[in-house]
């Protein structure tokens, strides 16, 4: 397909905010791509959320804004400085593109030449080139695509470049959109193709099923060993008894561990991890890898878990903080696997044996996990688990939790099914009420003296609603962050670490600020919230303190602006603040 009506498509659905009305326009759209019947044209699915492959997929394009502006310069012959002045004066590089390559004499010529599958080409060879010398072959790809792109063209494929496409297009719009384009009458079906995108993460083989219309084929998407799932979330119940109330009686209870969510498939010999936000991490916990083969019965399997650290002396659980390096670190592994020891509580199972579990209820779902999971303690075990109707035993079963230093408990209804990706009501956290929040990092600023070429202090941001992509400013931090790393202590992150972790997502720069697209979740803790009109959410976190990065979490994860709400509620109701 020709660039050009992809481009087209963008502008359309970015010339307005209301959601009703993007959808209609990707319906047309959808149905023109459905009517091509070309195979590689459903691959422009990947291109319309600004990707270049499926979600599970962890192939980026992860250009820099300053290679954007090589290219920028390169494709339109004029200098880096000029298009940096242009940047600053349009805020948006993919507005200098537009802006620059009209100036460029010769780009009426070019125009429409572009197909959608030399741009994807070029860009899906970007994330092959790696490491020192590539960033002249990059800007050949680069420069290749921009120099016989128009201008509106040249604005989108920059933007796809640094991940900022800014047309307010979600998956959810996309799965309404294909419902509506290919069951129109059928109210069943976004359900439905939530469903298939949840098992498969990947729009384009979903797209390939839907746009013939037969419900019954959906069934062909299976789970596969090897290619990761969402995960099902659980809601929070404000105590034991409303928990109850929630899940029924008897309920399954087990421990919330302070780790991560380890998702584990086997298959013959070979083991994956992969973690909530489908990234594989298998490299990173080669140890596991041995418990799995050792001590799980099975010739393949998705089992759903999570893993713990522990202090290898006093053998006590460690919070998730103290290990949190465990997932991203890729070198000195053997070093961190021996200092930071993890310990596998496997709570569920989707798939056994070449059948998937997906839809017995959970009942035989955790009597399979003990059949197979042979416990060994600090290396992989069931995790702890009652089940029972009484409120007294769970409420003792909680405080022995919370003494485990653990979070509190999981309530799990005995009869439900697992749900990937969705924030199910039948599995329910309990915890004590405690003032910390998952945000986002959306801005920064630098610092000055020894903190001079560092961001001191980051904005934190919280989503505006469930279903809303934009997020709201709730407060500043610049504590809890070390002032250096050193090789002795590796817990905690210092400015510089954290600057160069954010500087890949930095969208603009103004003096000493800069705005940061919202990439980084990060825990942190707070003496209070209070109303405030100095952010654009109403409220103001009080001494908010960095706890930890959240790698394992997606920015859509982080805190809601209702459940600030809630939680600026209740301290008003706790004694403390009386
Ligand atoms: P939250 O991150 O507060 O939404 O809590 C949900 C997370 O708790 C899950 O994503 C898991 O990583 C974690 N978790 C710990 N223990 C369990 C358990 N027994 N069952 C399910 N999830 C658990």
């Amino acid at each position: 397909m020709k660039y050009k009506e992809l481009a087209e498509f963008y502008e359309a659905a970015s010339s307005t905010p209301k959601r009703l009305e993007k959808t209609e326009i990707l319906v047309k759209f959808l149905k023109k791509i459905a009517s091509s019947g070309k195979e590689l044209d459903r691959d422009v699915l990947y291109l319309l959320l600004g990707d270049i492959y499926p979600e599970y997929d962890e192939r980026r394009i992860g250009i820099s804004t300053q290679i954007a502006i090589k290219a920028i310069s390169k494709a339109t012959g004029i200098n880096e400085t000029n298009v940096l002045h242009e940047w600053k004066v349009l805020g948006d590089l993919g507005k200098v593109a537009k802006a620059l390559t009209a100036k460029r004499k010769q780009s009426t010529l070019h125009t429409g030449v572009l197909t959608t599958e030399k741009v994807l080409e070029n860009l899906r060879k970007l994330p092959e080139l790696i490491g020192k010398g590539t960033v002249g072959k990059k800007l050949d790809l680069i420069t290749e695509l921009l120099s016989s792109a128009s201008p509106v063209e040249a604005l989108y494929l920059i933007r796809t470049l640094i991940g900022d496409l800014r047309i307010g297009l979600k998956e959810s719009t996309v799965r309404d959109a294909m419902a509506k384009a290919f069951f129109s009458e059928n109210k069943e079906a976004p359900k439905k193709i939530q469903d298939i995108i949840d098992k498969s993460n990947d729009l384009a083989s979903v797209f390939n099923i839907v746009k013939d219309g037969k419900i019954d084929e959906f069934e062909k998407i299976h789970l596969e060993i090897g290619k990761p799932i969402k995960a099902m979330l659980a809601q929070k119940a404000k105590n034991i008894k409303e928990a109850f109330e929630s899940v029924g009686k008897p309920a399954a209870i087990e421990y919330k561990y302070d780790g991560f969510r380890l998702i584990i498939h086997k298959k013959g010999d070979k083991v994956i991890f992969f973690t909530r936000r489908l990234e594989n991490v298998t490299k990173q916990f080669p140890e596991v890898v041995s418990y799995v083969q050792k001590y799980v019965k099975g010739d393949s399997f998705i089992l759903d878990s999570e893993a713990v650290g522990f202090n290898k002396k006093t053998k006590e659980y460690m919070p998730f903080q103290d290990i949190s390096q465990r997932i991203r670190r890729k070198y000195h592994i053997e070093k961190l696997q021996e200092e930071l020891p993890v310990e596998i509580n496997v709570f569920d199972i989707l798939y056994y044996n070449g059948k998937s579990l997906l839809k017995e209820p959970f009942e035989k779902r955790t009597a399979l996990i003990k059949k197979i999971v042979k416990n060994n303690p600090y290396k992989i075990i069931h995790a702890k688990q009652i089940i029972t109707s009484d409120e007294v035993a769970a409420e003792r079963f909680y405080k022995q939790a919370l003494k485990d230093r653990q979070e509190g408990i999981m309530f799990k209804n005995l009869q439900a099914r697992y749900q990937p990706g969705s924030r199910v009501g039948h599995m329910l956290k309990v915890k004590p009420e405690e003032r910390d929040l998952d945000l986002v990092i959306t801005g920064g600023e630098y610092g000055t003296g020894k903190r001079g070429g560092w961001l001191s202090s980051f904005i934190l941001s919280c989503k505006a609603g469930k279903l809303k992509d934009e997020f709201l400013e709730i407060g500043k931090f610049g504590t809890g962050i070390k002032e250096k790393s050193t090789e002795e202590s590796k817990i905690g992150i210092s400015f510089h670490e954290l600057t160069e972790k954010l500087r890949p997502y930095f969208l603009e720069e103004k003096g000493k600020s800069v705005k940061i697209k919202p990439k980084i979740v990060v825990s942190v803790t707070y003496q209070e919230i209070q109303k405030s009109i100095n952010y654009n959410s109403g409220f103001a976190l009080r001494f908010p303190r960095f706890t930890a990065l959240r790698p394992d979490k997606h920015p859509t994860e982080a805190a809601t602006l209702d459940e600030v709400k809630k939680d600026f509620e209740n301290q008003k109701r706790n004694w403390r603040y009386g």
